[in-house]
């Protein structure tokens, strides 16, 4: 995904989005292959320093942060992107008692990025919720407040949308519009452009996901607008994206045994010591590739079965309606592109969750411990 951007637009950086999975030896190891960090909360920004990260490779989004969160964010030379106006007062605040530096900001835009009358937006939102408005004059509203301020400047735009569709048009729109608001207000001042996450990363098959576009199709489009406006700036803008899913999907995978097989007419239930919170907590309908490690020699029947969890809920489906050789106990099954959400939206619900192993140059190693009724439910926090 880098090279495929760096490659035509040489100004450019990921920021990886770490409530996509917050695995330390994950994060870490992407921080060394050079992706900024890309943060939405103070605990998140306080992992990124625990991590070892230098604050100016940290980038704060989010709708919420504190008058302290700002002034941290601003004082470690962070990219700050603001998301409504109570934080430009919090920026007032601070700049009005720290006069001896000049503060930067960036602004969350939001746009209608209806399509032929539809909405794009995940879940069928009609409108996004984040950050400044452009239609009813927000934008430009929150960059005279902010260019009013003596020692802030607004040199950033950032314009992140969760959208279903996931597509080209939307990424062009989306780089456009930044552009255009850009060459409009802050010719002088812009120095990055951020057109957020929301990407698709490798579909695989079984997920029956057509036209999703490759990395290269994304970096040629957004990529190809940078470059036809970039002389309406000073300064050549950094190009940012922020890619969660995209980046750390297909780079997990979940184990778990068949525990028993029941059959109901012609349909088998296989109880796996998994649940569907493991490896899709959208709980999605579409079933993720599976590999089935089998532990008997003998013939196995054909039929059509279920995968089904631990937990104690009915939907718990792990995969349904799959038609194939019906797994017996003690065989593995083995599920791919997992690693996005998962870690993260995993609740502590039935069942201790499960270790984590990274296969890193053929080797492995222990990077989440197995855990116990402690870790379970904590005993540093909760009170017995
Ligand atoms: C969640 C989020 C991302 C990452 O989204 P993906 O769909 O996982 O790529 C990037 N930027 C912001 C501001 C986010 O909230």
């Amino acid at each position: 995904m880098f090279s495929a951007f760096k490659s035509r637009y040489d100004h450019f950086i990921i920021g990886y989005s770490y409530k996509t999975n917050y695995l330390p030896a994950l994060i870490k190891k992407l921080s060394k292959m050079g992706a900024y960090s890309e943060v939405v909360s103070r605990v998140e920004y306080d992992l990124a320093l625990k991590l070892g990260v230098e604050p100016n490779k940290i980038i704060f989004n989010g709708p919420f942060k504190s008058y302290d969160d700002i002034a941290l964010a601003l004082e470690g030379n962070s990219i700050l992107n603001l998301d409504s106006f109570y934080e430009i007062e919090l920026v007032k605040e601070y700049a009005a008692a720290h006069t001896d530096k000049n503060h930067k900001v960036g602004i969350r835009t939001n746009f209608d990025l209806t399509i032929d009358g539809e909405t794009p937006l995940l879940d069928g939102f009609e409108r996004s919720r984040f950050g400044f408005f452009l239609e009813n004059g927000d934008i430009e509203t929150a960059i005279d407040e902010l260019t009013s301020i003596p020692n802030v400047k607004v040199v950033g735009l950032h314009g992140h949308f969760s959208t279903s569709i996931r597509s080209l048009t939307i990424y062009k729109k989306i780089i456009q519009t930044l552009c255009n608001l850009a060459k409009h207000y802050l010719s002088d001042t812009l120095e990055y452009l951020d057109v957020g996450g929301g990407f698709f990363g490798h579909v695989p098959k079984t997920m029956n996901i057509k036209d999703a576009p490759t990395f290269e199709e994304y970096a040629e489009i957004i990529c190809s607008v940078v470059n036809k406006e970039k002389k309406n700036f000073k300064k050549e803008p950094m190009l940012i994206i922020e890619p969660g899913l995209a980046l750390v999907a297909d780079t997990f995978k979940f184990f778990c045994k068949v525990i028993d097989v029941k059959k109901y007419q012609d349909e088998s239930f296989v109880l796996v010591e998994g649940s569907v919170h493991n490896i899709k907590p959208a709980m999605h309908n579409r079933n993720l590739p599976l590999k089935h490690v089998k532990r008997d020699t003998r013939y196995y029947k054909q039929g059509k079965f279920n995968v089904v969890g631990y937990t104690c809920m009915e939907k718990d489906y792990l995969i349904s309606g799959q038609i194939g050789e019906i797994p017996k106990p003690k065989d593995f099954l083995v599920f791919s592109n997992v690693g996005a959400y998962t870690i993260v939206f995993a609740p502590a619900f039935i069942k201790e969750r499960p270790p984590i192993i990274a296969i890193e140059d053929g080797s492995y190693s222990l990077v989440r411990k197995r855990e116990k009724l402690t870790d379970f439910i904590n005993d540093k926090v909760y009170i017995y």
